[in-house]
């Protein structure tokens, strides 16, 4: 069997002060990863500047200047991560055997890759690196990051614990994916439904090398309700389940206000009243939200606009 090709893929969002530190590393990865025999000489590190205000995308462009195994493409504006990720992984699935796509920042543990590797050269085609410990992250961190796990869980969207977006994916299952037109994307979420043999690599997660992450609560919230939303529909059912409950309980509050008005003991409840109208349009509300997020993703499927647009490369095509 030759020698399979690597990419690594890696978006970038105003990452001018840590690109410098990290872009090195990769290359250096590349470079061991070569001379122990394991890859191919033809591999690359592939980034995706996903639309950054600062200087990313030049540094991307000096990079592939200096060496012709870094590599760049450009998205003509911020789409997001998710997105990121999957238009670095679509144009590296004609070129190269495998890919491994990881953030730019230095946080997950690169030396991982050996791992991955030895795990496709045995027979895997996906590898996902899960995180071993979270010691570095703060304990908001570290507590959000895993309620959103159990939660995205308990909701019935199957992810792999501790997984992020560091993971190996062979062209083969690529292309496979491809095939996933969804524009609503939860990367993690999607690639086990793919399917194949796949096996999971733990690493220790460290600290930042530099700048600031882009995940604030506000967007870890927005991407796990992204992530239910698009990949199950427990929490319609649960809403309808809900809806049972309080149904059933309406009709006993019904049996007991007609009893006790038949015995002629009934008063002015006005508490009662007031808080049973309360509760009954807050939980509507509730279920009305959750079934318009349901509808917006319809919307947005069916007006099926690309998930990607990449406006310049650091080749010619
Ligand atoms: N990123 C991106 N587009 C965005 C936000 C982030 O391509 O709109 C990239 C970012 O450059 C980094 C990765 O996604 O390589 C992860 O982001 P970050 O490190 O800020 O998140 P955290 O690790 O804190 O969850
Ligand atoms: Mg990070």
């Amino acid at each position: 069997m030759d020698k399979p090709v690597l990419y690594i893929v890696i978006p970038c969002y105003n990452e001018q002060e840590v690109l410098p530190i990290t872009a090195p590393m990769f290359l250096e990865k590349l470079r061991t990863l070569a001379e122990k025999g394991k890859i191919s000489g033809q591999s690359r590190v592939l980034f995706v500047n996903d639309g950054s205000k600062d200087k990313t995308w030049q540094i991307i462009c000096d990079l592939a200047r200096q060496d012709e195994h870094y590599l760049g493409i450009s998205q003509s504006r911020n789409r997001g991560h998710q997105n990121a990720v999957l238009a670095g992984l679509m144009e590296a699935k004609e070129r190269c055997d495998i890919t491994i796509s990881i953030d730019c920042d230095g946080q997950d543990d690169i030396n991982a890759m050996d791992e991955m590797v030895d795990a496709y050269l045995d027979g895997c085609e996906v590898v996902y690196g899960v995180r071993s410990s979270r010691e570095t992250d703060t304990f908001f961190k570290r507590f959000t990051a895993q309620s959103f796990y159990k939660f995205l869980a308990a909701m019935g969207a199957e992810v792999v614990y501790n997984h992020a977006d560091y993971r190996l994916i062979s062209s083969r299952v690529l292309k496979e994916f491809a095939n996933f037109k969804e524009v609503n994307l939860f990367l993690r979420g999607m690639v086990p439904l793919v399917g194949f043999k796949s096996t999971t690599v733990s690493y220790s997660r460290a600290e930042r090398l530099a700048g600031e992450s882009h995940y604030p609560l506000k967007k870890m919230i927005a991407l796990a309700v992204d992530g239910i939303t698009s990949l199950s529909v427990k929490p319609l059912r649960l809403i309808m389940g809900f809806g049972m409950v309080v149904a059933a309980i309406s009709f006993i509050g019904c049996l007991w206000a007609l009893i006790t008005a038949l015995c002629g003991k009934a008063v002015a409840g006005w508490a009662s009243m007031t808080c049973i109208v309360c509760f009954v349009s807050g939980v509507q509300l509730i279920c009305l939200g959750i079934i318009g997020e349901y509808i917006g993703k319809i919307y947005m499927e069916t007006k099926a606009r690309p998930r990607y647009i990449i406006s310049e490369r650091t080749w010619e095509k």
